[in-house]
């Protein structure tokens, strides 16, 4: 009998039954008013939950397009744009803003570790910038930058537009517009949502919406939010085509999270990942993120010595559990592990056994059980 492969790279994460029955469900005209009436109450919950004063939108498309959205919203070309880089996708925003003909400044961590934020003021304090990123998790190193702290220090620079990229983030580690001071935070379905991927999620603040407006017309179309306002505001409207299923599955894993409040999802997460960590580091694998930086939503795991990356994740897969290669200088010498979303008990101690199963059958030197024994102890603690 072959053996049931759970999801556990970082992103797409498990879906939950009740939000694939959502897909499944016959689709409808957008203009249908019960699906009106689900989207609008949809974009509402997102405002409220994650505290934003300003708009939502929730458009088709992956997590970089709410990269390329929040760039195309409120920059013109010859602006100076500073990237706060912790990895491989803060990297993807060069790209995105120098093809937008944009002067980027790029202030890099080494792999592991965070930009300190008393860097990032002395950098801001160089020039004036029309925008800042910042990577809250960066999903190829694990690591967790410090967003709320960034955004206090944000308010000595009321000219610049703080964008935060919350893709392997929001939803499971705290996030919160207004609070924070966040300018633009966006997301993507796939990940501590847990839907499966399609939809991107934009929350951006008045002085962002300012900013945008300042622009007049801007070259990009359908990641305009001035099109796109009117059709938050009343989704019986069109600008483009709606995601229906999709809409109604993140309804669902909105649902879900209200259910389960939103700090008491935060809270699992970090008990999740403190056991998921604890107990990897016990079988010999090194954490890539530093300790004090560490994400909650998943763990990059540096190989022992001498570990054959291929056969290894090889192995993982054959014994049940899926996850992803390292990216960058750590391809082939790290796997990456996600724990985010609706995964529950169930998946951590059947994931932690799985690690255990295919380190043994790789020949490393773990005994069978110890990292099991980690996760219950945190479990019932
Ligand atoms: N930002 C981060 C932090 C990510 O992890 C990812 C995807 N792994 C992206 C952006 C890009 O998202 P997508 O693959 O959905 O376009």
């Amino acid at each position: 009998m072959k053996t049931r492969k759970l999801l556990m790279i970082p992103g797409p994460t498990p879906v939950a039954r009740s939000i694939q029955d959502q897909m499944g469900r016959e689709t409808v005209a957008f203009g249908d008013p019960a699906f009106v009436k689900d989207f609008k109450e949809l974009i509402e919950d997102l405002k409220v939950m994650f505290k934003c004063s300003g708009e939502v939108f929730v458009l088709a498309g992956s997590g970089t397009m709410g990269m390329e959205a929040a760039i195309a919203n409120v920059t013109k070309k010859g602006d100076d744009v500073l990237v706060v880089s912790n990895g491989f996708f803060g990297d993807r925003f060069i790209d995105i803003c120098s093809r937008k003909g944009l002067n980027v400044d790029v202030l890099s961590a080494e792999w592991g570790d965070t930009v300190p934020v008393e860097k990032i003021r002395e950098k801001l304090k160089e020039k004036k910038y029309a925008a800042m990123t910042v990577t809250h998790v960066d999903t190829s190193t694990g690591v967790c930058a410090p967003v709320a702290e960034i955004g206090e220090m944000m308010k000595e620079f009321p000219e610049t537009i703080y964008i935060v990229d919350g893709v392997c983030a929001t939803a499971g580690e705290p996030e919160y517009v207004d609070d924070m001071n966040i300018d633009i935070l966006f997301t993507g379905s796939q990940k501590a949502f847990g839907v499966a991927p399609g939809l991107t999620m934009i929350w951006a603040n008045q002085k962002a919406l300012e900013r945008r407006k300042s622009l007049g017309t801007i070259p990009e179309s359908y990641v305009d939010f001035e099109k796109w306002i009117p059709i938050m505001h009343d989704p019986s409207k069109y600008y483009a085509t709606p995601a229906v299923n999709l809409v109604w599955a993140l309804k669902e894993s909105v649902r879900i999270m209200k259910e389960e409040g939103l700090e008491n999802r935060y809270e699992r997460h970090k008990k999740y990942a403190k056991a998921m960590q604890s107990a990897l580091e016990a079988l010999g694998f090194k954490l890539l993120a530093k300790e004090g930086c560490r994400a909650v939503t998943l763990s990059n795991l540096v190989y022992p010595e001498g570990t054959d990356d291929a056969k290894f994740r090889g192995l993982l897969a054959e014994e049940g559990i899926m996850v992803a290669g390292g990216l960058g200088p750590y391809a082939g010498k790290m796997f990456r592990l996600g724990h985010m979303g609706n995964i529950d008990k169930h998946d951590l101690v059947s994931v932690i056994a799985t690690v255990e199963r295919a380190a043994y059958r790789a020949g490393m030197n773990v005994e069978l059980g110890k990292g099991v024994a980690i996760v219950q102890k945190s479990l019932v603690e």
